[in-house]
């Protein structure tokens, strides 16, 4: 018996807030839901995020 491996079903994309590093060199950001801080910090480059809506494959 084989098996496909092909089974990407597609996954909607969603509006999502997510908190973007204010560094244009630096591509830094994290879904608002993984951060549990007002105002989170890069985890690249330490600079300040801002919030920012993306369009993002959801999440289960
Ligand atoms: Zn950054």
């Amino acid at each position: 018996m084989v098996f496909s491996r092909r089974q990407q079903e597609p996954i909607p994309e969603i509006e999502t807030e997510v908190w973007s590093c204010v560094n244009h060199d630096c591509t830094g950001w994290m879904r608002n839901s993984f951060s549990f801080l007002d105002n989170p910090t890069c985890p690249l480059c330490q600079s300040e995020m801002k919030q920012e809506v993306r369009i993002l494959p959801e999440l289960k």
